[in-house]
Formats: structure tokens, C-alpha cells, sequence
């Protein structure tokens, strides 16, 4: 009998490997690096924000998110039409591709990079192309340019690229733009944008108003700390930001997660020197892998990068021992989130007795 098939694409879909959470040990505090979360918990105003949404929680959640609009708009000084708003910035992916690609359209991205994104250019019946990063983990933006054709549609830039680290700078970002063909749209995946210190960094928003065909992506899940509400939001010309709101979900930001953002915004001065501290960690824990002798991608996120290929689950199983719960690559690497400084000393720990 004839049973209720799929779509073809959908057997190609890789699964999503999430962050293990850390492994309870007797007597042992336990990190969990293995997401890129934040490990601060929430300033006060915000819990306060959520807790006073969660008393409506029979109601709808205001499906045009107009005060989070109207609070990021005057954040960001762009107009509300050039935003749009996503179930994490995981759901923009998505979003962008469902509005910009037909079954077979190419979608061009570095790789390694966020592991999503094979997963949702395969649930959009699109195609990935998939361009190596260099042997210091950046993106090569030359062979992306040459990777497209006509058949492309989307282009990532992932700034900083998870899970390798570096971010591109502005002039090598600005020099792709221009040769890009203008009819394909530039995603600038800037998850991380706010963990970035270096010499020439992306303006992501100067560049957005530059150019009609690039769409920044952002989010509140890292350096904001509300990883577990799923909040994103997208800067781009009206014509983009309009697709993507076209076809997100229905009151899919829900009341709860509204709140907390707009309520992020307004403690932002206050959480972003939590970011510093973790910037300043991030600075340490580098120092000390490099004393060690580890040459590892100069990560401007909030996590570092041990390309170490056939032995990454064996530094997974070292870090597992000792309390801190890491992110392995089998075969390639393993990512390890900058967290609290007794976490990322046993990280440093655990590196100095692992010899690559
Ligand atoms: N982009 C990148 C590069 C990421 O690393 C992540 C999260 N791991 C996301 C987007 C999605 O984050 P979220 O959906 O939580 O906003």
C-alpha cells in the first residue's frame, strides 16, 4: 500500500548535533562549553520583564512585536520596514532561503560553519556549495566568489565563522560585495559581532545601508544571554526584510521572549561588560594555548577552535573528565565555548597535558 512519502529533499537533511549538557561528576563542579551560551544569568530587569509577560500567557503573543521593533529600530537607528524578526537567527536561515531559493538554487557558504546551514538549505530543496575555510579556519572569499553561478541565490558570510573563530575584516568583506553579482542576496551572519575586537571590523550596519542586497542577521542568544527564548532579528532594505517577514511563522516570537529582549536592549550597557569580561577571558585562555605551543584560528567569538581532526573526540573525552563538556567535530575539530574562568582554566589545564 502506498504510504505518505516526503519530499525528496528531506532524506538529505544532516541532523542538527546539539551541545551535550555537561556530564554530572560526584564532588565536581561541571561547565558547559559546548553551546557558545552566555554564562551569565539574566540582569534582574529582565527576568522581571519575562516573569511580568508569562501572566498573559492565555493571550497571543503581539504578532507584529511592535515594541521590539520600535525598541531595536532606535537601536539600530534604521527604519522598523528594514528589520525582521525570527525565532532565533536560526529561523532567518531558514526564512531567506524559503524566500529567495527555488528546488536546485545554489546557496554558497564556507565550511566548516554553523551547521545549520546545510541542514536548512536541504529543507529548502536547494543546493549547498560548500567552500573549504583556509588552514587558518577564515572564510576564502576568493573561491566563494568563484563558486558562484548562476544558479546562486544566497551567499553566508559567517562573522565570526563558528565554529573556526575568525571574522573576515570590512575591506575583505567590502571587496566581496562589489564582485558579488547584485541579484544574489548577502547573508553576514554576525552571531557573534558583539564579541568582536580587531583592527578593521565589519560595520555590519554601515554595510546593510550600503547595498540593497545584503542582509545582516543577529541575535540575542549569545552575547544577550537568552539562548533558551529564541529571539533573532535580520537588518536589510525593505525588499529582503519584507520576504522574511512574509514568510516567518505566525506569532512565532512569543510574548515571553519579546519582552526579555526589549528588556536586554534597555540593560544593554550593563550586559555588555559581561561581554568584555568574556572578550578579556577569551584574550587569557588564547595567551595560555598559545604559551603551549597551540597554533589555533585567532577566534573572535566567544569560543576557540582545536582543528585536530581524527583525535578531536579524544580532547572531548580529556575535557569530559575533568567537568567541562566540550563540542567535538569526529574527524575535525572541537569547539570550545569561553566560559566561566574556572571552566576555560581547565581548559587550559586539560590542553597542556593533551599533545597534539
Ligand atoms: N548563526 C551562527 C553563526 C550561530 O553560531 C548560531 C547559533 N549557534 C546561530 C546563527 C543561531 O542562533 P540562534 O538561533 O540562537 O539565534
Amino acid at each position: 500500500m502506498a504510504t505518505p512519502q516526503p519530499r525528496s529533499n528531506v532524506a538529505q537533511i544532516p541532523a542538527y548535533v546539539p551541545g551535550k549538557p555537561p556530564t554530572v561528576q560526584e564532588g565536581l563542579t561541571s561547565y558547559k562549553l559546548s553551546s557558545n551560551e552566555n554564562p551569565y544569568p539574566p540582569l534582574p530587569g529582565v527576568v522581571e520583564a519575562a516573569t511580568g509577560a508569562v501572566a498573559t500567557m492565555n493571550r497571543y503573543p503581539d504578532m507584529g512585536s511592535s515594541a521590539l521593533y520600535a525598541a531595536l529600530a532606535a537601536r539600530l537607528e534604521v527604519p522598523e520596514s528594514d528589520l525582521a524578526l525570527g525565532t532565533g537567527s536560526v529561523a532567518l536561515i531558514y526564512q531567506v532561503l524559503g524566500s529567495f531559493c527555488d528546488a536546485g538554487d545554489e546557496v554558497v557558504y564556507a565550511w566548516r560553519s554553523f551547521e545549520a546551514y546545510p541542514i536548512a538549505v536541504a529543507a529548502a530543496g536547494a543546493t549547498s556549495v560548500q567552500v573549504p575555510v583556509t588552514a587558518e579556519g577564515r572564510h576564502d572569499l576568493d573561491a566563494m566568489l568563484a563558486a558562484i553561478t548562476d544558479r546562486t541565490k544566497v551567499v553566508f558570510v559567517c562573522t565570526p565563522n563558528n565554529p573556526t573563530g575568525p571574522s573576515v575584516t570590512q575591506s575583505e568583506l567590502d571587496a566581496f560585495i562589489a564582485a558579488v553579482p547584485s541579484h544574489v542576496v548577502v547573508v553576514v551572519d554576525e552571531a557573534y559581532v558583539e564579541f568582536v575586537r580587531m583592527d578593521d571590523a565589519v560595520d555590519g550596519v554601515a554595510t546593510y545601508r550600503g547595498h540593497e542586497n545584503v542582509v545582516l542577521f543577529r541575535t540575542f542568544s549569545k552575547a544577550y544571554g537568552l539562548a533558551g527564548f529564541r529571539v533573532g532579528y535580520a537588518v536589510a532594505h525593505a525588499p529582503i526584510a519584507s520576504a522574511l517577514r512574509a514568510v516567518s511563522l505566525p506569532f512565532g516570537v512569543n510574548a515571553v521572549a519579546q519582552a526579555a529582549a526589549i528588556a536586554s536592549l534597555e540593560a544593554e550597557d550593563d550586559l555588555l561588560e559581561r561581554v568584555e569580561a568574556l572578550a578579556e577571558e577569551r584574550t587569557r585562555v588564547q595567551a595560555a594555548l598559545a604559551e603551549q605551543g597551540w597554533q589555533l584560528p585567532a577566534s573572535q567569538g566567544n569560543f576557540v577552535w582545536f582543528a585536530l581532526g581524527d583525535r578531536s573526540m579524544e580532547l572531548a573525552a580529556a575535557a569530559d573528565a575533568v567537568g567541562i563538556t566540550v563540542r567535538p567535530f569526529a574527524g575535525e575539530g572541537v569547539r570550545v565555548t569561553i566560559g566561566e574562568p574556572e571552566g576555560n582554566d581547565r581548559l587550559i589545564d586539560v590542553a597542556a597535558h593533551f599533545r597534539p
